[in-house]
């Protein structure tokens, strides 16, 4: 049965985020060619971003500009997505499962008395429902979620659900909705970017993360010489984090972040589970470890034992050769 679907879209310093895109993917699997709307919070024109998403797959979007959305707040985004979807009555509404999105969805799930299905992986719509695939247990089993009927949030795992080809020639109308956005309790001062530039680590294609092994803050330079050669990033393990080799926002794990890139390469990292719970879904894995017995190598695709300053140098100029 077809749906009326909306995708909250996310944008960082005026770029939508590629997680927008495959949640728009996500969405017309629900809506089984119903429609798919977008809703763009902001304070500047959002116009562009808006016929972005419409090139990706959506088939309207709403905007909300106001100077109170200027930065995320709770409070702020939830005001205007409520109006949106008051207005609209969807039956089902998407986003990625980001910071963001983790906390605006269960507010505004908890306040419409609706379900939500958080981090899914994967959408398939089988016989008349629609079946949802989530990690649990820290990604060691997966569970599948059934829904039949009723309005239902869903954040997805950045880089598991493919975005569509980007569809210039895709018509549609992006429409500006205002609200009268008030009572933000949250006063935002300074947004302070702690991550390096370059490609955002939850949804990087590529990453070469660090451990302990890697010694010192300096020891990461190769590390980032062969995620600049790749297109990738880099990140790191607590352990290298709280060594203070790199910066906390790096951390991948239990308690830092969830990623599932295309290709992992893990230097000096031993693999405790806390570690394995934030990238054993990572398409291909790669270990290097000087000890054979690293817990890292059960989970590994490919393990290369050596010192991960022998193997590096060797890796990057190979790789260079190949670029020639
Ligand atoms: P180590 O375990 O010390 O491993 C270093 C590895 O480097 C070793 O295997 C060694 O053989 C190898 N090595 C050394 N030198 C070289 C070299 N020259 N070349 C090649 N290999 C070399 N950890 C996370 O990563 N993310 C989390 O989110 C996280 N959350 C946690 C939450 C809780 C509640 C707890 C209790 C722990 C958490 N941890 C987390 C910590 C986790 O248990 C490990 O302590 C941590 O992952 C270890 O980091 P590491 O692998 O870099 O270091």
């Amino acid at each position: 049965m077809s749906k009326k679907v909306l995708v909250i879209g996310e944008a960082r310093e005026g770029t939508l985020r590629n997680v927008t895109f495959e949640a728009i993917a996500a969405a017309n699997i629900i809506s089984d060619g119903g429609e798919v709307v977008g809703v763009l919070c902001g304070s500047d024109s959002l116009e562009d971003m808006g016929k972005e998403m419409i090139y990706y797959g959506a088939d309207r979007v709403i905007t909300v500009a106001n100077e109170e959305l200027k930065t995320y707040t709770s409070d702020g985004y939830g005001q205007a997505v409520l109006a949106v979807i008051n207005d609209e009555s969807p039956e089902g509404i998407v986003m990625g499962h980001t910071s963001i999105g983790k906390d605006l969805t269960p507010k505004l799930a908890s306040r419409l008395e609706s379900g939500l299905i958080s981090d899914a992986t994967e959408v398939v719509a089988e016989g008349g429902s629609i079946v949802f695939t989530r990690p649990i247990y820290s990604g060691k089993a997966f569970e599948k979620k059934e829904i039949t009927e009723g309005l239902t949030f869903a954040t997805i795992r950045p880089n598991n659900i493919p975005a569509a080809a980007r569809d210039e020639g895709r018509a549609g109308e992006v429409t500006e909705k205002s609200v009268d956005v008030q009572n933000i309790r949250t006063i935002i001062k300074e947004v302070i970017r702690k991550s390096t530039d370059g490609v955002d680590l939850s949804e990087a294609k590529v990453v070469i993360a660090g451990g302990r092994g890697v010694k010192s803050a300096e020891g990461f330079e190769p590390l980032e010489e062969l995620a600049e050669l790749l297109g990738g990033t880099v990140g790191a393990s607590r352990g290298a984090c709280d060594a203070g080799y790199c910066d906390y926002s790096l951390q991948i794990g239990q308690t830092g972040k969830v990623i599932t890139p295309d290709l992992y390469i893990a230097c000096g990292i031993s693999g405790a589970i806390q570690h394995l719970a934030g990238m054993s879904n990572s398409k291909v894995i790669v270990a290097i470890n000087k000890d054979p017995e690293a817990n890292i190598f059960n989970v590994a695709d490919y393990g290369i034992v050596g010192d991960l300053f022998d193997v590096l140098p060797k890796l990057i100029e190979e790789i260079k050769q190949m670029k020639v």
